[in-house]
């Protein structure tokens, strides 16, 4: 079989495959069960669990809101309750589930069974429920600890549900933990989440209690709309690209792509529905609120978004529903793509990072009222949290770095590398009258552009939208766009926290300050606004964010651009940067080395494989195509030798020529490039590998891209972007 009908079978194989149905409960009437009959039955949370005595409730919860330990006794309550419903449900092991720093999740199974005076039997204690140790020694640690002590331990996650993993032939029961070092050090993503969250309650509350607003603790809260693409599962297997690295190295753009923008919201295909429809259902048995489904703007391009929740819960939900929707879609005969731009071109995946704080009785602080010109505290928080962005833009940025997110940030889809904050048409004219001492009265009439009362005002806010912004308030949150479709959203929010903390702590004490010298409540929260606005003016930017004056623009502004991961990750450990996040006790300066080594490793890494594979494919694809068709159009020429020089033949062997001779001169440089990496000096080597070997290879990339175009598909194996975007 040639190489073009194996690709043949593939494409047949990809269009004629049915929609799988998946057993969906129903009632007895047999109609489909409603959302609410079965969502969060794989999940056990001590709040609301049966069997659990109030009393002990009411101590976890407190034990989870502060830093007092947990007894055993209490932890063996639950253990014994979890235990029960777990062995009900089908469950014949447990693991503590966490967050290293590999970006995924780890998990090690135990099972319950315990032989007992020669007898076998489940058991489940305190200790097994509270603490795990698992061999540490192969995850990230950057340096930071010997392999010979390389304990780490695991400890239960109170503020985070249990849950039930499924396999074919049997469940886990997963216990969400931390995950740290023989001597405290947070190894992993959740821990340093837990404790912004203590520095940001700590802070915004006694900024409330200054305001007489008294709250028993505040929380952040996120939605992650996350992004990703499906592929038929066959086109997948055959490109060593998306194999290996997840995303495409070359591959000629198809002539439609996304220019109609017909994609975006359109109808969604029959089989990609039944993959959703099954996703929707087994995160809702995880209790995982998804709640929003739809095409995105690229073809093959989908979106997901959940209800939010606090923080530390959606970044543990939203590992989960990555890998979930891996799984799903697997059994679809798809393979969900998570990777940051998997095709040159077109649109890449990012998550919409929606982010706000709420207080213990559920009051949202980002939310305008009716009137925010006299919103005081409202125009408070906001010109707070813009104060933080304008302090640690560049920190923000290394929170987003990653070789896949690098390719994204600043194409024309997505924010750029330069962090700056839009307002929207309403706060910014609040805003400037603030800044130029002008009272806003309300007889100027400003209402939010965001209102829900009339149609109108929605209308105009859907498409009033600045998408092109990194961080945009919409309505009643914060929207951070630039995180990256495959990365844990935990980092990201660890440092948002941090940042916002850290001001937060000055406008309590300006305010405290105020106050206690004879101002109102107003007064003080206006000078607070001016201040703060005062000083983050320029990190305000409600233009488009795409643009190439917006570049010239920011650095006249003096914000940083942090084009590549290269250049943003040693933030990390800028102590001009990083200062806050050691005061705020988010990260110990230890932790935050761990990181930067960890993040530049991984870079590197990343790279490297990319770089090799695409050695690799045109060694293995591209020069026996190019072969084949020399050989074909070579052959064509002799026997029709009467006209050589203008002949067709001639002339795309020529031009076939000359793009391979250019191809063969840049692999020969990228190959040399590779080997004179210095692997001694990790920044070093990411600087080459950014700054040089990058631009190398995507020019390699395009010239097998070129060729792809002129070869015809008798000699190319390879699926195209075509057959990858609009073939299912
Ligand atoms: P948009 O039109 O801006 O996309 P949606 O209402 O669809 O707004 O919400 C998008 C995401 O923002 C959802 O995941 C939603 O749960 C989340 N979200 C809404 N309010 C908040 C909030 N107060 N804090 C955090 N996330 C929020
Ligand atoms: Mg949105």
């Amino acid at each position: 079989m040639s190489i073009n009908e194996k690709l043949e079978d593939l494409r047949i194989n990809a269009t004629s495959r049915s929609e799988r149905r998946f057993v969906r409960p129903r009632d007895e009437q047999g109609q489909f069960k409603k959302i609410s009959d079965y969502y969060g039955r794989n999940t056990f949370d001590f709040r609301t669990a049966k069997g659990i005595p109030d009393r002990i409730k009411e101590e976890l919860i407190q034990v989870s809101r502060s830093n007092t330990p947990l007894s055993k006794e209490t932890a063996k309550v639950v253990a014994d309750v979890v235990l029960e419903w777990a062995m009900k449900k089908g469950a014949t092991h447990f693991c503590h589930w966490f967050q290293p720093l590999t970006g995924a999740t780890a998990e090690k199974h135990d099972s319950f069974l315990t032989i007992k005076d020669g007898k076998a039997m489940e058991y489940f204690s305190a200790s097994m429920l509270m603490q795990g140790e698992p061999d540490a020694s192969s995850f990230p640690n950057g340096g930071s600890r010997s392999t010979f002590e390389a304990r780490g331990y695991t400890t239960w996650d109170l503020t985070s549900p249990m849950f039930l993993l499924d396999g074919v032939n049997g469940r886990t029961l997963c216990i969400p933990t931390a995950f740290v070092s023989y001597d405290g050090q947070a190894l992993d993503i959740k821990t340093p989440l837990l404790r912004s969250e203590m520095s940001l309650s700590k802070n915004v509350s006694r900024f409330l209690a200054a305001l007489g607003d008294e709250s028993e603790f505040v929380q952040s809260t996120c939605g992650a709309e996350q992004e990703y693409f499906l592929i038929d599962k066959d086109f997948y297997f055959a490109r060593p690209d998306l194999m290996m690295c997840g995303r495409t190295l070359f591959g000629s753009l198809s002539v439609k792509n996304q220019q109609l923008d017909d994609h975006y919201f359109g109808d969604i295909p029959e089989r990609v529905m039944s993959c959703m429809q099954e996703l929707d259902y087994e995160l809702h048995k995880l209790g995982i609120p998804s709640k929003t489904r739809h095409n995105e703007v690229a073809p093959g391009q989908y979106e997901l978004a959940p209800i939010f929740s606090y923080s530390n819960v959606s970044s543990d939900h939203n590992q989960l529903m990555m890998a979930t929707i891996k799984k799903v879609a697997m059994k679809h005969n798809f393979v969900a793509l998570l990777h940051e731009k998997p095709f040159a071109g077109i649109n890449g995946s990012g998550k919409h990072l929606n982010w706000s704080m709420s207080t213990s009785n559920g009051e949202n602080l980002l939310e305008p009222g009716p009137n925010p010109e006299s919103n005081h505290r409202f125009l408070a928080v906001v010109a707070s949290i813009i104060e933080a962005v304008n302090r640690h833009a560049p920190m923000l940025r290394a929170t987003i770095a990653s070789a896949g997110n690098d390719h994204r940030l600043g194409a024309n889809e997505a924010p750029p590398s330069i962090i700056s904050a839009y307002v929207g048409d309403t706060l910014e004219k609040i805003f400037t009258a603030i800044k130029e001492g002008k009272e806003l009265g309300v007889s100027e009439n400003i209402s939010m552009d965001m209102g829900t009362q009339q149609l109108a005002d929605v209308k105009k806010d859907n498409t009033d939208r600045n998408r092109t912004s990194p961080f945009a308030f919409t309505g009643n949150k914060f929207e951070f766009r630039a995180c990256g479709s495959e990365m844990s959203i935990g980092l990201p929010l660890s440092v948002l926290n941090g940042a916002i903390s850290s001001v937060f702590a000055e406008s309590a004490d300006f305010v405290e300050a105020e106050i206690s010298r004879g101002a109102s409540r107003e007064e003080a929260l206006k000078r607070l606004t001016k201040k703060w606005i005062d000083s983050s003016y320029k990190v305000i930017f409600n233009g488009d964010g795409y643009s190439d004056e917006w570049v010239r623009e920011a650095e006249s502004r003096g914000l940083a651009n942090l084009r590549t991961s290269a250049d943003a990750i040693p933030m990390l450990v800028d102590k001009n940067e990083n200062t806050f996040l050691v005061n705020e006790q988010v990260f110990t300066n230890d932790e935050l080395e761990l990181r930067y080594n960890v993040l530049l490793e991984r870079y590197c890494s990343v790279r490297l494989i990319e770089l090799n594979t695409l050695v690799e494919m045109v060694y293995q694809h591209v020069v026996p195509a190019v072969l084949g068709y020399k050989k074909s159009l070579a052959n064509a020429m002799s026997i029709d030798s009467s006209d050589t020089h203008n002949s067709l033949e001639k002339t795309i062997f020529d031009d076939l020529n000359s793009i391979s001779k250019d191809m063969n001169l840049k692999l020969a440089s990228l190959k040399g490039g590779i080997a004179s990496l210095n692997h001694n000096d990790e920044l070093a080597c990411a600087k080459d590998i950014a700054y040089n070997l990058m631009p190398l290879s995507e020019e390699l990339g395009q010239l097998c891209s070129d060729i792809e175009v002129i070869i015809p598909n008798k000699f190319w194996g390879l699926p195209k972007y075509m057959d990858m975007l609009f073939l299912r």
